[in-house]
């Protein structure tokens, strides 16, 4: 109140000096007493005049846009607008922060690696971010305001909101049918919920290829189990000659062959997932895995099939010598294995230009068909069955191929032609490959039968 006093004291001393200025003119007329109330009167007009003008620039001021400084003003009516302006900065700055708070939250909420949908207590979408938007096929615009069982139109998804029991996540087809999502409902509020939206597509993809490898691994070993025990039991049952006694003999000797092969197959791929990825400076000459895979082959062959051998001239590959090998090595086997006698096979060794660096196996097998390849790496996948069972294949060779070029940042490539045979191919980028000159004389090819 430190401004009343001042205001009274100043309107009071003009109304007296009005006063006197009247009743000095008054007593020149012979009215002093008229001419001191009206000046009193007159002053105090003034006074008022004045006063309602400066309030007035201030009230113009207030009821405009408020972006300029106030009116520049002394006194009450200056004091006022100064207060009402530092008040106004005060809420605008407090405001601009509730916003900057509130841009940040959904910023904050559209990064969530879910998907985030906020339903009000109609079911209809009061917000959501672009993920939720992209997994549930809808606008985040145009769909505000609309039901969202109107738009997703899942019966599961439907009837997982009616029923209101929200412990378990919902699973739904994503729009057009495409891809599984997981949706989760969280009432909360009054009446609202918060959708909370993930692709579980790759997820599921790799539950169901665990399901499917386990039930694989199950038959793979409970096949040749099962004829083991049934030899077991005619051997135990039965009278056999020693004809007979041999035969069976072999054939339970094939039959734990396959099993063993199968475990040392399963044990492989096992240590490749387990293991540390192969180091980038451990330098394994090609010379070297070269021997042990040509006598393999030729071993395997049985001298039943012509090769060729392209090494290249002291090549390395750094990575791990064990899983180089036994890609090397499964690839041969399976060039003998599926190419029949007096068939060629082929390793050569090559650079590409990029510098990377390509080991081909070749053969002039049966060749498989274009719809077999791209499922040719899966884990007991396998073309014709029987022939592969035969022959001592346990479906897992080209899966650990395809996991050990991976692993040294390569790529296992397929091409084959029914009829014609075919060609595997393991490349390796350039920063894996080292190549070092050898002297001209040293055998680059070897061609043996
Ligand atoms: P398997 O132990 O059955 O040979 P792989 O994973 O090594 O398993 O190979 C998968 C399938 O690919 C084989 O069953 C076979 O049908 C086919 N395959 C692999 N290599 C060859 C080849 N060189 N020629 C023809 N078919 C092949």
């Amino acid at each position: 109140m430190f401004w009343i006093a001042p205001r009274t004291l100043l309107s009071a001393l003009i109304t007296a000096l009005g006063a006197a200025v009247g009743h000095w003119l008054g007593r020149g007329w012979g009215q002093a007493l008229l001419g001191t109330g009206l000046g009193a009167v007159l002053a105090a007009l003034l006074v008022t005049l004045l006063d309602s003008g400066r309030g007035g620039r201030v009230l113009r001021w207030l009821s405009g846009p408020l972006d300029g400084p106030p009116p520049h003003l002394v006194g009450f009516w200056g004091e006022a607008a100064t207060r009402v302006e530092r008040a106004l900065r005060q809420r605008d700055r407090a405001a601009l922060a509730e916003r900057e708070q509130h841009t940040q939250f959904l910023a904050a909420i559209e990064a969530s690696p879910n998907g985030v949908l906020l339903l009000d207590a109609a079911e209809q979408i009061a917000w959501c971010n672009g993920l939720a938007a992209q997994h549930l096929g809808l606008d985040p615009v145009r769909d505000l305001r609309q039901r969202i069982t109107n738009l997703v139109r899942s019966p599961d998804f439907v009837a997982h909101l009616q029923a209101r029991r929200f412990d378990q996540p919902v699973k739904i087809k994503g729009p057009l049918g495409r891809g599984l999502l997981s949706v989760m409902v969280q009432p909360y509020g009054d009446g609202h919920y918060l959708l909370l939206t993930q692709d579980i597509t790759e997820r599921e993809r790799i539950e169901a290829t665990k399901r499917d490898f386990v039930a694989n691994v199950s038959h793979e070993i409970r096949t040749p189990l099962t004829v083991l025990a049934g030899f077991i039991e005619t051997m135990a049952s039965l009278p056999l000659n020693e004809q007979e006694r041999q035969r069976v003999l072999v054939l339970m000797g094939q039959q734990s062959r396959r099993m063993q092969s199968l475990v040392a197959d399963l044990l492989t791929l096992a240590s490749l997932e387990g293991s540390a990825p192969p180091a980038k400076d451990q330098w394994v000459p090609l010379s070297r895995l070269a021997q042990t895979v040509e006598a393999d082959a030729k071993g395997l062959s049985g001298g039943k099939h012509e090769f060729v051998f392209g090494w290249g001239r002291g090549a390395s590959l750094a990575g791990n010598e064990t899983e180089l090998l036994s890609a090397i090595t499964n690839l041969v086997s399976n060039a003998v294995r599926y190419t029949p006698a007096r068939g060629k096979i082929a390793v050569e060794w090559s650079r590409r230009d990029d510098g990377s660096a390509e080991l081909v196996v070749r053969d002039s097998g049966p060749g498989i068909a274009p719809e077999h390849l791209p499922r040719l790496a899966e884990r007991f996948y396998r073309v014709d069955g029987s022939r592969s069972r035969d022959t001592g294949g346990t479906g897992l060779g080209l899966a650990i191929v395809k996991h050990v070029a991976q692993r040294h940042g390569g790529e296992l490539l397929i091409s084959s032609e029914v009829g014609r045979g075919s060609a595997f191919s393991l490349v390796f980028p350039p920063s894996r490959v080292r190549e070092q000159a050898e002297p001209a004389d040293a055998p680059a090819l070897s061609t043996q039968g």
